[in-house]
């Protein structure tokens, strides 16, 4: 399996991510997970990446072509891929297309999963997550049993500073102007999938499996 995931923020890329290598046991590669790395490390290309990140604008492609190539160099792509935020725009696309030519692989699907806007706002701004054992919880479904603490271990929670609403829209923007025009390219190229993520991780999973196991 050769694959690429792509969708606005918040569709459960992530998520849907960890389900696919697990299932396929190919690599993932996520390029939102390489930058965060980098800037809790407080690498140089960290410090570069933070801004756009807190913005909620892409970073540029220079670095990010560089980072993932470099990525891609040191791990096992031999037994399949899912590329998991990566490409975001036409530029990256290509960039991608350079490197699987030069190793002399071809992609086989595009998981493109969308939903709509308020489901995906909704998802990002209830969004709060414990500094300490890292759950997840959503104000608006999962939420804890005391307003603002952790159920497991008393800590305050937080909310990720691009999971504000302000940044949240902004993504959303970026995601229609940058990476939507890369739906139309593989939609023609014949390799996109469409997927609905309005559901449970575990329904949109087997969507996808059903869909990618067809063929
Ligand atoms: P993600 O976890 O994929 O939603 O990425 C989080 C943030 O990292 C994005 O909002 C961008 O600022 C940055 N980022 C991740 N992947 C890319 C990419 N392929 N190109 C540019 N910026 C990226």
């Amino acid at each position: 399996m050769r694959l690429v995931l792509i969708g606005p923020p918040n569709a459960g890329k992530g998520t849907q991510a960890r389900k696919i290598e697990a299932h396929y046991d190919i690599a993932h590669v996520s390029s939102g997970d390489i930058l965060r790395k980098h800037v809790a490390d407080a690498t140089v290309l960290g410090q570069r990446a933070q801004g756009y990140m807190d913005r909620g604008e892409l970073v540029p492609d220079d670095l990010i072509i560089d980072l993932v190539n470099d990525t891609l160099e040191s791990t096992d792509i031999e037994k399949g891929f899912l590329f998991d935020g990566y490409p975001r725009n036409p530029v990256q696309a290509e960039a991608l297309d350079d490197f699987l030519l030069e190793k002399g692989v071809t992609l086989d699907k595009v998981i493109y999963l969308h939903t709509d806007d308020d489901v995906l706002i909704r998802r990002a701004t209830g969004r709060r997550i414990c500094p300490i054992c890292s759950t997840v919880y959503n104000i608006f479904g999962f939420a804890p049993k005391v307003e603002g603490v952790c159920d497991r271990d008393g800590a305050q929670l937080i909310q990720r500073s691009d999971d504000k609403e302000e940044t949240v829209k902004r993504r959303l923007e970026i995601f229609e102007e940058q990476t939507a025009p890369l739906v139309e390219f593989y939609e023609l190229a014949g390799l996109l999938l469409h997927i609905d993520a309005s559901g449970t991780p575990d329904d949109v999973f087997d969507a996808v499996i059903s869909e990618l196991d067809q063929g």
